[in-house]
């Protein structure tokens, strides 16, 4: 049965994110002849219908109320429900990234809908769709499908092949009713500049407590910047001051799903593994030939990594010019 799908799109850094390309891709295989159509919030939306056109949209609905010109979960709820509302749409997919975490729950209270969140895989299943997300820290995976009414579903990033389908994206311009707000952005004040966002990276190098300083970690940057890739971190080495929060990965950090994930100086607690255990291949740098993180990898070397990362930026510098 053919069903319409309503793709939520985010940019970051004035950039579509890939997982809006990837779900437009789920989007077009769940959609079975039905609409596939994106919404884009935040001011400047329309400056994107040409990329959004590249992923098979039939339609890109924006709006320039002022309401939605910054991020506030409280008003982009609003918005969202009231166009879910508007264009009937069955399917709802949003990227689990943070504001997927804060807006999709929501909505789906507000609006009395089921939700599943952190999608792994989508599959259709004798007409019905199955959803596949990680539960006990990534331990287990369990399958879900939605028993009545519109089906919402959030995708973790970088799980999903993006195609290209090119089509004739029609914009389309909406005044949703925001009314109520209980707080206002008044100023952004960004923590971190440039670099590769992490939770889309391809490749992530990351730092345990075994990098033992702040210094410790240009070894790892450097590496990083040959590969082209971002730099991450146990909640070991940012609890120890050796970097910032905001590059922490697992259970209490971000989740990340890397093609190649370089854990260097981590012991592999469970907490951390919860964040990147999905990743395609894992290499770990430890000393201890029984740490934990020798169990998820499927490359180990038993090293320093302080002699290790330096070689392999070399080797790598001399392989990729
Ligand atoms: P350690 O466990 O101290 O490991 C350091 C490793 O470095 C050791 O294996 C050692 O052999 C190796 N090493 C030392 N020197 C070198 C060297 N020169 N060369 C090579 N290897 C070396 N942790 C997270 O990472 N992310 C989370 O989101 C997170 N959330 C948590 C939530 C809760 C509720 C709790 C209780 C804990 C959480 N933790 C989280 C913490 C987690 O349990 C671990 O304490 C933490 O991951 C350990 O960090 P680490 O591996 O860097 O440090």
């Amino acid at each position: 049965m053919s069903k319409n799908v309503l793709v939520v799109a985010e940019t970051k850094n004035g950039k579509l994110r890939n997982v809006s390309f990837e779900a437009l891709t789920i989007a077009q295989s769940v959609a079975d002849g039905g609409e596939v159509a994106a919404v884009l919030f935040g001011s400047g939306a329309a400056a994107y219908l040409e990329e959004i056109s590249r992923y098979g949209a039939a339609r890109l609905y924006v709006s320039d109320h002022e309401a939605l010109s910054t991020y506030t979960a409280e008003a982009y709820t609003q918005a969202l429900a009231s166009l879910i509302q508007e264009v009937q749409a069955d399917i709802i997919l949003m990227g689990n990234t943070a504001i997927g975490k804060e807006v999709a729950p929501r909505v789906a209270a507000r609006m009395g809908m089921g939700l599943i969140s952190d999608c792994t895989s989508v599959e259709t299943n004798e007409g019905n769709l199955v959803f596949t997300r990680p539960i006990y820290a990534g331990k287990a995976f369990e399958k879900k499908t939605f028993c009545k009414g519109k089906e919402f579903a959030t995708l973790r990033p970088n799980n999903f092949e993006k195609v290209i389908k090119p089509a004739q994206t029609e914009l389309v311009s909406f005044q949703p009713e925001i009314q109520d707000l209980r707080k206002i952005v008044k100023e952004i004040v960004k923590k971190t500049a440039g670099g590769v966002d992490l939770s889309e990276a391809k490749i992530i190098v990351s730092g345990g407590r075994g990098v033992k300083s702040a210094e410790g970690f240009q070894p790892l940057r450097e590496l990083a910047e040959v590969l082209g890739g971002a730099v991450g971190a146990s909640r070991g080495a940012c609890d120890a001051e050796y970097c910032d929060y905001s590059l922490q990965i697992g259970q209490t950090g971000k989740v990340v799903t890397p093609d190649l994930y370089i854990a260097c100086g981590i012991s592999g607690a469970i907490q951390h593994l919860a964040g990147m255990s999905s990743s395609k291949i894992i290499v770990a740098i430890n000393k201890d030939p029984e740490a934990p993180i020798f169990q998820v990898a499927d490359y180990g070397i038993v090293g320093d990594l302080f002699e290790v990362v330096p070689m392999l930026t070399k080797e790598f510098k001399k392989a990729l010019v």
